[in-house]
Formats: C-alpha cells, sequence, structure tokens
C-alpha cells in the first residue's frame, strides 16, 4: 500500500514563474558562481529539453549554484516545431512590440543579466555532424550537430570564464573520450558572430556574450539514432561545463544511454485540483468524464516538461513533445465541505488515505459507508445503488473499459457531496 504524496514541481524545487518561465533553482549558500542552463528554445529539439528537465529532477548540486529553464518555448514544445511564432532565437536583438514571443524574450533576458548568472548553456539539436572539411550531406561544415559552438574565442570584458574557445575545447575534448560511436565526436564551433554570421547576431548567446556574460550552444546531432543517445551527449556535456565552474554535483542514476532512457520514460504523475491524481506512465489515451471545474484547474506535473493544452473541449496532456493522454472532461463544482480522510478496506484490512491517493490490493476492496460522501466507483455497476460504498467488489467485478491504464489494472474511486465533487482515490490490482 502506499499514497503519493502530491506536492507541486514549485515546491519540489526553488521554482520561480517569470512570464510562464518555469526557472528552478539549484543553490547553495558557498558561491555565487552560477550555471543557467537553457532547453527548449526550439520546440523540435527534444535532446536540449530532456536533458534539461532530468537535470532539474535528478541532480543534486552539492556546491555552487544552476539554475534550469527546461522548456523555454512551451508552445512550440507541444507543437513539436521550431517555432510557432517565428524563431525565437533570432529575436534577442530586437523583438517587435506585438510579437507574442516578447514576454518570453524580456523575462529570460533578465535572467541571463542576472547578477548571480556566470555563465550560460543553449541547448539544441542540430542537424548532421560537424566537421571542418565536407565529407557529404551529413557530415560537412555547414551541419550543427555535436559541437560546442561559440560566436567568438573570448569576452571582451575579462571574467572567469571569459576564454570561451579554451573552456569549448576542453569540454570537446572530454566529451570525445566517452563516446557511444566513433563518428559521434564532438567539435567546436566557433561562428564568428560579429564578422560572419548575421543571423547569429541575433540569438540568445550572442545577447549575452555582448552583455558579458559568457555563454555556449550545446548541439547535439538531430540525426543521432535515439532521444536518449541525444540527451546523453546533453548532460555529458553540461557536466564538463559544470566541472570547469567548480559545481559539484551527485546524480541517481548512472550516466548511459540505457538509464536515460528510462528515464526519458518515466512521465511521473499528475494532480488536479489537489484532489485527482494520475500516473502517466502507461495511461490509457483517452480518459472520460474527469470530474474537473469550468474554469482554474490547477494542473501539477512531477515531470517539469509537463503541460496541458486545452482544445476543443477536453485537456491534452504532453510531457515536452508526447501527447500522453486526453482528458474528457465532467464540470463539477468542488465541495468545501469533503473529509480529510476517506477509509476503506482493503484486502480485509481497514485502511485510511488522504484525498487524491491511491492503494494497492490483491483482491478485493470495499470503501467504509460515511453520512459525508457518495462513492462511485467507475467501471462498477449495480442495477439502482446510488451509493457504492459498502460492497466488496474485485477486479472481475469492474468493466475493464473504465480502467485508467493500459494494463486495466487501475480504477477511480471517486466521493461526491451531493451534486459537488470531493476527490479521486485510485486503486491498483496487483
Ligand atoms: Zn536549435
Amino acid at each position: 500500500m502506499s499514497s503519493i504524496l502530491h506536492i507541486c514541481i514549485a515546491l519540489i524545487f526553488s521554482s520561480t514563474l517569470y512570464a510562464n518561465i518555469n526557472l528552478i533553482k539549484k543553490e547553495n549558500s558557498d558561491s555565487n558562481t552560477t550555471l543557467l542552463v537553457i532547453g527548449g528554445i526550439h520546440g523540435n529539439e527534444p535532446g536540449g529539453y530532456f536533458a534539461a528537465s532530468i537535470l532539474a529532477t535528478h541532480y543534486t548540486i552539492t556546491s555552487k549554484n544552476l539554475w534550469v529553464i527546461p522548456n523555454l518555448n512551451k508552445e512550440s514544445i507541444i507543437a513539436n516545431k521550431r517555432g510557432i511564432h517565428g524563431d525565437m532565437n533570432r529575436k534577442f536583438s530586437h523583438v517587435k512590440e506585438g510579437d507574442k514571443d516578447k514576454a518570453i524574450i524580456d523575462a529570460v533576458k533578465k535572467i541571463i543579466l542576472s547578477k548571480k548568472v556566470s555563465l550560460v548553456l543553449n541547448l539544441h539539436d542540430g542537424h548532421g555532424f560537424y566537421r571542418k572539411n565536407n565529407q557529404g550531406s551529413i557530415f560537412n561544415p555547414n551541419a550543427w550537430g555535436q559541437t560546442c559552438v561559440i560566436d567568438q574565442c573570448e569576452l571582451k570584458q575579462k571574467h572567469l570564464f571569459s576564454n570561451l574557445n579554451t573552456i569549448a575545447q576542453t569540454v570537446k575534448n572530454n566529451v570525445n573520450k566517452k563516446l557511444l560511436k566513433k563518428h559521434h565526436s564532438f567539435n567546436v564551433k566557433n561562428t564568428n558572430t560579429k564578422y560572419e554570421d548575421e543571423a547569429m547576431q541575433l540569438s540568445l548567446t550572442y545577447f549575452a556574450v555582448t552583455n558579458g556574460k559568457p555563454a555556449f550552444a550545446i548541439e547535439t546531432s538531430k540525426n543521432l539514432a535515439t532521444l536518449s543517445q541525444k540527451v546523453f551527449y546533453q548532460l555529458l556535456a553540461i557536466e564538463e561545463y559544470m566541472k570547469i565552474m567548480g559545481i559539484t554535483f551527485t546524480r541517481d542514476f548512472a550516466l548511459n544511454a540505457t538509464t536515460v532512457n528510462k528515464i526519458i520514460k518515466n512521465y511521473g504523475t499528475l494532480v488536479i485540483n489537489h484532489n485527482i491524481l494520475l500516473h502517466l506512465n502507461n495511461i490509457k489515451k483517452s480518459l472520460s468524464f474527469i470530474p474537473l471545474k469550468l474554469r482554474g484547474n490547477e494542473f501539477c506535473f512531477s515531470n517539469p516538461l509537463g503541460e496541458v493544452k486545452r482544445q476543443r473541449g477536453n485537456y491534452l496532456v504532453y510531457i515536452g513533445n508526447k501527447l500522453i493522454t486526453t482528458l474528457k472532461p465532467q464540470y463539477f463544482k468542488m465541495s468545501k465541505n469533503c473529509q480529510q480522510k476517506y477509509r476503506f478496506i482493503a484486502d480485509g484490512k481497514e485502511i485510511s488515505l488522504p484525498k487524491a491517493s491511491e492503494f494497492f490490493v490483491n483482491n478485493d476492496f470495499k470503501v467504509i459507508k460515511s453520512k459525508k460522501h457518495r462513492v462511485n466507483v467507475i467501471g462498477y455497476y449495480k442495477k439502482d445503488k446510488v451509493d457504492e460504498s459498502q460492497i466488496d467488489i474485485s477486479l472481475k467485478k469492474l468493466n475493464k473499459y473504465y480502467s485508467i491504464d493500459n494494463y486495466n489494472k487501475i480504477y477511480r474511486i471517486e466521493f461526491y457531496r451531493s451534486d459537488e465533487f470531493c476527490s479521486m482515490v485510485l486503486v491498483h490490482f496487483k
């Protein structure tokens, strides 16, 4: 038996919202040195934003500071497009009044210019594999993949990390010691932005560099075989930057493509309005009659890449660019007079659980009757029964169509008070 704590991401991490930007701060009091990592400026480059999300959730920073913006361009990530309002990475020297990205651009500029920020990484997945000599359409000097990108060799302003070229070369050399395949090798790409690259003059890193902030792009290749390989290289490179900055860390996994793949596929949980808990792994493609409010629903994901989009009356649940499930609502008033605890008999033993929790059973369960609520076990039907408490319910009495998971093992027990909704509790059959 277990119950999940439903704490919003905003409480798990020290997280601040600037103009809808989620900034997660992992800080220590020993130093002001701070690395700022920005994922998801381009919505169709998942290597960058899944890496940033793992950095935010699976790393502990033990000295100095790490700030992570996991998904800068959220709307474009959901759409899996480079930029639904144009290329966000070309709006940093000037952004028009009325541009839909303006609020985000203004806010992220402010974060970059924060006194504390010592070095900035902007994460991308780029085309091909960068090589100094032309070796065909994938391996050539115009490719971006597998590079540490710098705008110039050095910062004008003297700074602890002002020698961009030396830093990028060190990162590249160390990443190249851990390649999965030889042709994945990293290089340093100097765009020589001031003199040779007008487009890059509009970019985030050039904005940072011209404002005296050391900045780099990490580009893993879009041509790598899997997302986990892209995320693996992003994390490898980010760790090298942290080592150069003296940021010490631990992580709760071994850094290789297999474990990274497992972490990416763990979508975590979604808690809605503090009264509904959903596991997003193995959840069905769509769920009906989810008790929601007409307006102002609060969605709390354990995964920083979690987002909800409303479309044609439904709620589409995403982790990054992956559509996880579609929730079809049934609108209710939320009752203010609900119980704090709900009582059950699970396999013969009495248990008491808070709202939006869950429990496991081998054989059967029963909800203990209370005057304070009416019970609806979704998928159970007995003629003329309005309240489904005090009934022993086993798996075979439930209609699989109403399970929330693809294995047909998890079911919804819903509590109402007159016509108002109180909470959902999940029962898992083992
Ligand atoms: Zn990009």
